[in-house]
């Protein structure tokens, strides 16, 4: 079969992305792989082909962390005439029921679910009756502890791969130290050094600004200056703190500049809305936390800001990488203040809480569940006793219980969360807060050293902290063009 034909006939692509090409063959031939590709780059388009060439009974399954972009990725796949679907917790129990039943009788060839899927013991009944011809691993950094992005729950998708007879696996992800490449290569028993597919990730139109600056009167100012040059061209500001955002935005109404926000203080259909807005170019501005934008396709961002400093370089790179898919000069201005740093060294300090906390959070939980379970985290917070609002710690202690299995979410109580049973010394050795604590430190100073060091082309930086080696510098960031 000539892949190219295949290409332009079904997706109306000219020309294969490298390494999308070398991907399909190795895949289809069944290598399993590791393959990093620059955000933008059509990581997807590598499984929709493979689903495009699908046999009877064959199924393409993804693994995806991103529960709300499911819907979009499957609308997608359908346009290019694939028969794809998704199952998530966004769906009724009676769709999540009716899709499955249709997978069992050999409907779809591509489905997209979240890691946690697999604990359903009816998505086992129905996926039984297909042959998994690619598990797909969407994002897999965040299989690594030391990833910007760690999610627990992809610990286990090894374990659900080899229950599935061991299919062909392909694991993806844009934005993976070493380090975390190691990690995912462990963790999928891989061969670093036969089965790494490194599609570079050189992004030479991105221009990276970079501004000292003190205080938030200052940064309002730039970035008005920024927004006035930018005139309604598509753009993102990042912030670490909903307050910040929420300030800036009030900065904005009252210089009547258009924008929507994105935040987890928002209603979960108020940040879709805000969301579609951005996306579908209604409204050009959007503000966000972190959390929004990993795994969006709008290829014409045309600027990304940092309001606030992120946490590490390869989080950083993500964000800003989502600036420029077109491949025009896109731009990243990062509004740096010194004072910014205690954010995300507090951030940590709580991300990351003692074992102490966590085993005195379990307790409450369980030796007061009945006060716990009517008034929740407002009662767990008071008997810690936090004096800062803010201070998410028994937040973070709950989600870490959670994804030791130690507790389950339910929606029968306002606490919502029901108890599993104790956390064992076991749970404490494999997840170590401090441990982890330190390395995200570590990631940290590094975006320190790099903001700070203006001596040096900053994507040549930003390469060789991923280990790639480049000589040429970029000639378009601040240190190249002498601003
Ligand atoms: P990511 O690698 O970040 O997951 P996506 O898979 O979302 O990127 O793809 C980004 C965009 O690139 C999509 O709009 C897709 O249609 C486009 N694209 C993918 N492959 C090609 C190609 N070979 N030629 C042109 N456009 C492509
Ligand atoms: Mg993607």
């Amino acid at each position: 079969m000539n892949l190219n034909t295949w290409l332009s006939e079904k997706f109306k692509f000219d020309n294969f992305r490298f390494p999308q090409k070398e991907i399909i063959e190795l895949v289809l031939a069944g290598k399993s792989l590791l393959a990093l590709m620059p955000t933008g780059a059509g990581k997807s388009l590598t499984y929709q082909f493979a689903a495009s060439l699908a046999a009877d009974k064959e199924l393409i399954l993804v693994v995806s962390p991103l529960i709300a972009l499911m819907q979009d990725q499957t609308n997608r796949a359908r346009e290019y005439g694939i028969d794809a679907t998704f199952i998530n917790s966004s769906l009724s129990g009676e769709q999540k029921l009716q899709r499955m039943q249709q997978i069992a009788v050999g409907q779809y060839k591509l489905i997209f679910v979240a890691p946690e899927r697999f604990q359903k013991p009816e998505f086992w009944n129905c996926l039984e009756k297909r042959k998994i011809k690619l598990f797909v691993v969407d994002e897999a950094h965040c299989i690594s502890l030391w990833g910007h992005d760690f999610r627990p729950d992809y610990f286990k998708l090894q374990n659900y791969r080899e229950r599935l007879g061991n299919p062909t696996l392909l694991a993806l992800t844009a934005t993976a130290t070493p380090d975390v490449q190691g990690d995912i290569a462990k963790q999928f028993k891989l061969d670093l050094k036969n089965d790494l597919i490194l599609g570079g990730l050189e992004r030479p139109n991105l221009a990276l600004n970079f501004f000292d600056i003190y205080g938030d009167e200052d940064k309002n100012e730039k970035l008005l200056e920024i927004l006035e040059d930018k005139k309604s061209q598509s753009g993102i500001i990042y912030f670490s703190l909903i307050q910040t955002l929420e300030n800036f935005s009030r900065f904005l109404q009252s210089k009547k500049i258009d924008h929507v926000r994105y935040h987890g203080d928002l209603k979960p259909d108020q940040r879709k809305r805000n969301q579609n807005d951005f996306l579908k170019g209604k409204c050009p501005l959007i503000l966000a936390t972190p959390a929004f934008g990993l795994g969006i396709d709008k290829p014409d961002i045309r600027f990304v800001s940092h309001y606030e400093i992120p946490s590490s370089i390869e989080a950083y790179f993500q964000e800003v990488g989502r600036a420029g898919r077109d491949g025009q000069t896109a731009f990243g201005y990062f509004l740096y203040d010194q004072e910014d740093l205690s954010i995300q060294m507090q951030f940590l300090t709580w991300a990351y809480p003692e074992s102490a906390f966590i085993e005195k959070v379990y307790d409450l939980i369980k030796t007061r569940y009945d006060i716990v379970s009517v008034q929740g985290f407002e009662y767990l917070r008071e008997q810690m006793v936090f004096k800062n609002r803010k201070d998410f710690r028994v937040n973070a202690a709950v989600s870490i219980l959670t994804r030791w299995g130690c507790l389950e979410e339910e929606d029968q109580t306002p606490f919502g969360y029901k108890i599993l049973r104790d956390p064992t010394q076991e749970d404490f050795k494999l997840e170590d807060q401090n441990v982890l604590k330190k390395e995200h430190q570590k990631k940290l100073l590094a975006l320190m050293q790099f903001v700070k060091n203006d001596k040096e082309c900053r994507l040549i930086q930003v390469y060789r902290y991923f280990n790639h080696h480049v000589d040429k510098v970029c000639g378009i960031c601040d240190v190249c063009t002498g601003n």
